[in-house]
């Protein structure tokens, strides 16, 4: 049980410990937590240094037994009454006590700390902090943190940080082991701070890794996550920028521009386009009738019809004496546009030699569409990262469309520049962000939009609820899993290990299954499975073996079922505006009415203000901008994040008045030093060489 003052002075014993240094050889972590920490990504004592806090916990003040909520954290104040119990099981020792309150008593258990019961006397004044739980008509918590009055009045306003927690992982022992590596390694003196100085970021005072996982108050978290999105957005732009100001070495213009084939295609659609993607593709055929290379970013929600766009984009290319490429950020996507473009082509009657290029392909396949790119006779290639890879050589390469890639290609676009190239670039997004940010993000290129829907396409009905009506989006959901739809309930955490307040998935898994039973059938999905796991549940949803996928964010990407059409988010309130935007394009992607409920469970007033943004809108450009608007400095924080761009610490939206700098910065730096050679810019060279390895993950 924590208890006594939280700052204290560790003694180092020895030497400093290097950031380099493998987990496995730090004091108090064995081969089985080091295992379970590589489960995190965690190995080296650096990865543990920037293992960032997922969110903060505050001790607020105490509330009354008539206020608590259920699974939300809580504070209570009260004395033990009688003589706590233990009861020795066969899995744990379990302590039961009850917390008399002003109104009615509480129960509180604890499991394997067995030591318990002679610590709480009877009568003994506490603060009792945790999780609460509705039992019945009473509530109880496990596991609370037990504090004596000054103990509490001491820590209240404090923030302790909520890591992600894995298997054998715990917050508790995140906390106590980034503490220690704090006091036991060096704090560099990192380049950085000075061009984020010079670039007017706040910068906490002291270490920033003492000050973002440990912050004394909110001003210090604030300052010390302005300096560490700057960095990680002042590196990801550079990384898109630098060296790209050379001229190519020869502009790759298409040698005719002949629209009979592009025309001949409309024709064949079975629906007129829309009149902004009428408007964009004469933007698109237009810049590729110049001279100059075209950089074009597409922007449109889900579903607005970028992709028929693109494949005109590929025809006008093709039948123009140029070779035209499509990149998609799966495989399975990209198997998906290759057999589209293919029957596209067919209904249009048109003919131009098409491949697709996957890394599944084998050898031999991949070969023979080698050889067709490099001598011509392949015009189009559909297919992953592998359609730019080295072994692709191409005879006269005139178009690069990259389709959803939500970090778009970066170094891609270099990696064909290296290559001689310099094709005409068309990208296109479904994350509708505001187009301040997106001219700061997409550096470069030139932005159009599509912000209608085609015809005909039955729009998202969205309701709100508040906790008590829970059950009745459960019949809802069942309701459309009787039509034979399906659906998802999104959760923000994975399960009850993890130290917020929250529905998590594996609880609400075998909450619906109980309530549920052969009604449905019920699968988890969350970012800690195996991606084979992940996969197998995936595919299982995609062919409809599983009917309710109970889910955290991380079906945003990548899913996309068009028999799914009820979506039901927990913990609404907890999540950015775009983000329940992006969740929500999930459903409504077929022919049948869809529809997605909000749950505010806070039940907060604010909270419905901001959701009933949501509800009476489907248009992601006004939800992006409204996101943008409505956070003050510092409103919600731990609000999980917009799924554009991951960055590990900075939201654009949330953090995008440092982006503004950053972008400042950036074009400072570059104008000096296009190429990044000068000496002083060294150390943003290597950092940029380090995190087009990182990974990101959600
Ligand atoms: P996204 O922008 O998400 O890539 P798609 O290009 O996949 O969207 O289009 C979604 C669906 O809408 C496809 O089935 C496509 O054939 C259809 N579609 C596209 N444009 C129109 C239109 N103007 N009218 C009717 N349906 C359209
Ligand atoms: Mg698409």
């Amino acid at each position: 049980m924590p208890s006594g003052p939280l700052f204290f002075c560790l003694t180092v014993e020895g030497y400093p410990v290097e950031r380099n240094e493998s987990l496995l050889n730090l004091k108090g972590i064995g081969p089985k937590t080091y295992a379970a920490l590589n489960q995190l990504g965690l190995f080296s004592a650096d990865d543990m240094l920037r293992y960032y806090p997922r969110s903060y916990k505050e001790y607020g003040a105490p509330v009354s037994y008539e206020d608590l909520q259920d699974q939300y954290f809580c504070t209570v104040a009260g004395t033990i009454k009688g003589r706590p119990i233990l009861r020795r099981g066969k899995r744990a020792d379990l302590v039961i006590a009850r917390l008399e309150t002003n109104t009615k008593s509480i129960q509180l258990n604890w499991f394997n700390m067995p030591y318990l019961v002679s610590a709480l006397k009877p009568g003994r004044r506490v603060l009792v902090h945790g999780r609460a739980r509705k039992r019945g008509n009473g509530w109880s918590i496990d596991q609370a943190e037990v504090f004596s009055e000054e103990e509490y009045a001491r820590r209240q306003g404090s923030l302790q940080p909520v890591y992600r927690t894995g298997k054998g992982v715990s917050n508790n022992l995140l906390q106590k082991h980034i503490r220690q590596l704090i006091s036991e390694t060096e704090d560099r003196d990192d380049p950085f701070y000075a061009v984020a100085k010079e670039a007017g970021v706040e910068l906490p005072p002291g270490r920033i890794e003492q000050n973002i996982h440990f912050p004394e108050n909110y001003d210090i978290y604030k300052s010390a996550r302005s300096f560490l999105a700057f960095q990680e957005f002042l590196t990801f732009m550079l990384q898109m920028r630098f060296g790209m100001s050379n001229s190519p070495a020869y502009p790759n213009c298409l040698p005719s521009f002949d629209r009979q084939a592009v025309d001949r295609a409309l024709k064949a659609l079975p629906y007129t386009l829309t009149e902004d993607q009428t408007d964009v593709l004469e933007t698109i055929l237009s810049d590729m009738s110049s001279p100059h290379a075209m950089s074009r970013l597409v922007q449109g929600d889900v579903g607005s019809g970028k992709t028929v766009l693109a494949f005109m984009a590929l025809i006008f290319a093709a039948c123009n004496g140029s070779q035209a490429v499509m990149m998609a950020p799966t495989e399975v996507l990209a198997r998906q546009h290759y057999e589209k473009f293919i029957r596209f082509l067919e209904q249009s009657g048109l003919s131009i030699e098409t491949a697709l290029l996957v890394g599944s392909l084998k050898e031999k396949e991949k070969k023979a569409v080698h050889e067709g790119t490099s001598d011509g006779s392949i015009r189009i290639v559909i297919g992953t990262n592998a359609v730019i890879q080295e072994k692709a050589v191409y005879r006269n390469l005139g178009l690069v469309v990259t389709d959803e890639q939500h970090r778009f290609g970066v170094g891609q676009r270099r990696s064909l520049f290296e290559k001689g190239m310099c094709p005409h670039v068309l990208v296109m997004s479904a994350t509708p962000i505001p187009r301040t940010l997106a001219m700061i993000l997409y550096g470069d290129l030139e932005i159009s939009r599509i912000t209608q829907m085609p015809v005909g396409r039955l729009p998202i009905k969205n309701c709100m609820l508040k906790e008590k009506d829970r059950l009745k989006a459960h019949r809802f959901l069942l309701n459309e899993v009787q039509k034979g739809h399906q659906g998802y309930v999104i959760c923000p955490l994975i399960d009850e290990s993890e130290a917020m307040s929250g529905e998590n998935v594996s609880a609400y898994g075998k909450l619906l299954k109980e309530e549920m039973g052969d009604r449905a059938r019920i699968a988890v999905l969350h970012g800690q499975m195996s991606p084979k796991e992940k996969n197998r549940v995936m595919e299982d949803f995609a062919e409809n073996r599983i009917d309710l996928l109970v889910s955290t964010t991380v079906i945003e990407v990548g899913v996309d079922v068009a028999n799914a059409t009820v979506m039901l988010i927990e913990n609404a309130d907890m999540f950015g505006l775009a983000a329940l935007h992006q969740l929500r394009g999930r459903v409504g992607r077929g022919k049948d009415q869809s529809y997605c409920i909000f749950m505010n469970a806070s039940g907060r007033k604010e909270a419905e203000d901001r959701l009933n943004m949501l509800v009476n809108s489907n248009d992601g450009f006004a939800i992006a901008d409204a996101d943008l608007k409505n956070r003050g400095p510092g409103e919600f924080f731990g609000q999980m994040q917009s799924g554009a761009f991951h960055f590990q610490i900075g939201d654009i939206y949330e953090d995008a008045d440092v982006l503004r700098k950053a972008d400042e910065a950036c074009r400072k730096i570059l104008k000096k030093d296009p190429d990044l050679v000068l000496e002083e810019n060294g150390f943003l060279r290597e950092r940029i060489a380090l995190s087009s390895e990182a990974k990101f993950t959600i």
